[in-house]
Order: C-alpha cells, then sequence, then structure tokens
C-alpha cells in the first residue's frame, strides 16, 4: 500500500493501525480526522497522543489533490482544477440548482472526476481528446469532493460521476471513494444522492448490481441503433445494445433501483419520431428516467464525419423529443447546460496538459 494514508478506507487504517500496535479506536479517529474534518496535517489531530502522530508522521504522509484555478460562470456554476501529485490534472464542477422537491432544499451537485482523461473515445466528448493518462486514485477521488466542499459554504448535497472519465473502469477506486463518503462518520453524502454515470460497460453495472451499493446508476445511451450507437460510441463493439439492456435489466431484478438513461440530442442523427419510439422501448425494459442532454459543442478534433457533422438540437425540437417521451409515461428531465460559458458543462472537460497548469488565466 502507498504511503499516501488520504485516500485509505476505514479497514486500511484499521490494518494499519494494527500493525502499528495500536487498537482499533484509533483507526476510528484517524478516519474522522481525514474525511470529517479535513485536517490535512497529523498535528492536527487532537485527541491522538502525540506519540502516536509522531509515529503515524514517519511512516506515512496526507496528500491532497490541490485546487489551482478556479473559474464561476455566469450561472453560477464553478469549475476547479485539481492540480495531481505527477503534475497532471482533472477538473471537478459545482452545479447549483433548484431542487425538483420543493421540500427539499436547494440542491448543490458536485461532479467529480474519475480518471485523467478517458479511453472511450466518444466522437462527441472533449475528453476523449484527452486519451486516458492514468486511473484517479481512492484520495483524488474523495480529494476533488472534499477540497471543494470545504471551499463552499453551502452543504454539497449531491455527488456524480461525470466528470473526467469512465468511472467503470477504474472501478475498485470509485467505490472505495463512495464507501468513504457515504460512511456515517465522515458526515458526506447520502448514497441515495450519489450517481455513478457509465458509457455502458457490462461487468461493472453487474458488478453494481452484485455488490449492493445504494447509489443511482445512469446510463449514457444516446442512440436507439446499434449503427447509430457504434458510430458515437465506439465502447458500442464491445458491448452492443442488447448485452448492455441485459446487464441493465439483471442490475434493475437485483437491485429494485430506477436507472436513468442520459440520451444527448443531435440534430437530424438521433432526435426523430422513430428514435424516440425506439428510445421508450428499450427504457421500458426497467422503470426507467431519461435524461435528455443538449449536446455542447466541444473542440475536438477527430477524422471521422460522425464528429464534423454533429450539431445540436434546435431547443423547439428538444421539447417535441422530450414531450413525446412524456406521452409514453416516461419521466423526463431536461438537463441544463450549465457551465456552458466556461467550457464545464457536459462532455467540455479537457485538459492540454500541463500548459493548464502553467498559465492559469
Ligand atoms: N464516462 C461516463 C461518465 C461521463 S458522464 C459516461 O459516459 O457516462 C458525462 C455525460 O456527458 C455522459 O452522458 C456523456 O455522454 C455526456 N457528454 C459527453 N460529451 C458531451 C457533449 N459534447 N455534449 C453533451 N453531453 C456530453
Amino acid at each position: 500500500m502507498n504511503n499516501n494514508i488520504f485516500g485509505y478506507t476505514l479497514a486500511e487504517l484499521e490494518e494499519a493501525s494494527t500493525q502499528a500496535g495500536l487498537p482499533r479506536y484509533r483507526a476510528e479517529q484517524l478516519f474522522y480526522w481525514l474525511y470529517n474534518r479535513r485536517v490535512d496535517d497529523f498535528s492536527e489531530f487532537h485527541n491522538v497522543p502525540r506519540l502516536i502522530r509522531e509515529s503515524l508522521s514517519e511512516k506515512y504522509i496526507i496528500r491532497k489533490p490541490l485546487v489551482r484555478k478556479e473559474q464561476t460562470s455566469a450561472d453560477g456554476t464553478q469549475k476547479f482544477l485539481f492540480g495531481l501529485e505527477d503534475g497532471r490534472a482533472v477538473e471537478t464542477v459545482l452545479i447549483p440548482a433548484e431542487s425538483d422537491d420543493r421540500d427539499q432544499p436547494r440542491r448543490l451537485t458536485i461532479c467529480v472526476s474519475t480518471q485523467v482523461g478517458c479511453p472511450l473515445d466518444c466522437r462527441f466528448c472533449a475528453t476523449a481528446s484527452m486519451k486516458l493518462k492514468r486511473n484517479l486514485t481512492t484520495g483524488e477521488i474523495v480529494g476533488q469532493y472534499m477540497a471543494v466542499q470545504k471551499r463552499t459554504d453551502a452543504r454539497i448535497t449531491n455527488l456524480v460521476f461525470m466528470g473526467m472519465g469512465e468511472p467503470m473502469l477504474n472501478m475498485d477506486n470509485v467505490m472505495r471513494a463512495v464507501g468513504i463518503i457515504t460512511h456515517e462518520k465522515t458526515g458526506g453524502i447520502a448514497a441515495s444522492r450519489i450517481t455513478l454515470s457509465t458509457a455502458g460497460m457490462v461487468e461493472g453495472i453487474r458488478r453494481m448490481a452484485d455488490e449492493g451499493w445504494k447509489i443511482k446508476l445512469a446510463l449514457s445511451l444516446h442512440a436507439t441503433t446499434d449503427d447509430l450507437r457504434l458510430q458515437l460510441m465506439p465502447i458500442n463493439k464491445k458491448y452492443p445494445l442488447a448485452v448492455v439492456m441485459d446487464a441493465i435489466e439483471y442490475y434493475y431484478r437485483k437491485t429494485r433501483m430506477r436507472v436513468t438513461y442520459e440520451y444527448i440530442l443531435f440534430n437530424g442523427l438521433n432526435d426523430g419520431v422513430e428514435d424516440a419510439r425506439r428510445l421508450v422501448k428499450i427504457a421500458r425494459r426497467v422503470p426507467p428516467k431519461v435524461n435528455i442532454i443538449p449536446f455542447h459543442p466541444a473542440d475536438v478534433s477527430s477524422d471521422t464525419d460522425a464528429a464534423t457533422t454533429l450539431e445540436a438540437t434546435p431547443r423547439w425540437r428538444i421539447e417535441e423529443f422530450a414531450d413525446a417521451l412524456r406521452a409514453s409515461n416516461i419521466t423526463v428531465m431536461l438537463r441544463s447546460s450549465s457551465g456552458l460559458d466556461i467550457d464545464a458543462a457536459c462532455g467540455q472537460l479537457a485538459l492540454r496538459e500541463p500548459a493548464s497548469l502553467q498559465h492559469p488565466s
């Protein structure tokens, strides 16, 4: 195990405590100081005796991702650039919104990255231009949330793994991070307010079902035929629609949790009456919710035809498409384009490294 203790789960802290000859309750104290009080140094662990603190600091370090740059959009969305230990960087977005439920306070959603870059090469997504640099560690995932919460007065109410990367290609670290954030001792976020979004990694979906995680699942669907989906998302070759949907059905049968489908509308490509009809049919295999996302043109240089012809569906036709789904009794949400002006909207996260760190604007 590495010596950066920030990112250790409670079980790992217990193991480390046992090795150091310390009683189990010390692990709980460490867990509390690291993730609830979010301290940066062993000297701040006030109820831990000095000798223990000193021996801990000989063995371990506490290192977290650091905010290097912060931008605020006209709509209140904030984007944070995090510098990582190896000089790489990722982005995290904080999105304020009214709650769907009037009895609930205003919603504040953090959108967390799980990889530096992404290997999936979806034609419409800016992160694809970075390719995959590496997976984020548990500490780097938890650290994005903790650092942003520390800088924000209002409580972050929801967390979505919809930043850079494919969470299900870094499942171990993502799930460890979920375990830490949802633990009652960290005072973090309830599992029911966390959503993991996947491009359709079948093993990951089945694993989420088998392990009984109580977080929500979202599937980036974006097309209703294998032909088109393959053009847009190369991963569809490995996991065609039928295989993904079998996994989704398996997930629902085991968890009884509703699944969210994300569907970007591309002008003239996937936004017709037939598309809506097929989408209803696919989505209905389990109790669904459909999130319609306006396409945010991103500066992705790709030589495929699909990429060069992608355009956003005009607003009135987006409404029409949503109404067609609603007419079939599907719950539909129109995702806003929060943060568009600072390149913080869905699919716009991309960094040219390390230039972004050297030239903060
Ligand atoms: N890899 C995961 C997590 C990324 S989530 C996944 O694919 O689900 C980010 C969401 O934004 C996904 O639904 C993604 O398909 C969508 N997205 C990507 N590029 C976009 C763009 N240019 N415009 C709108 N949405 C986009």
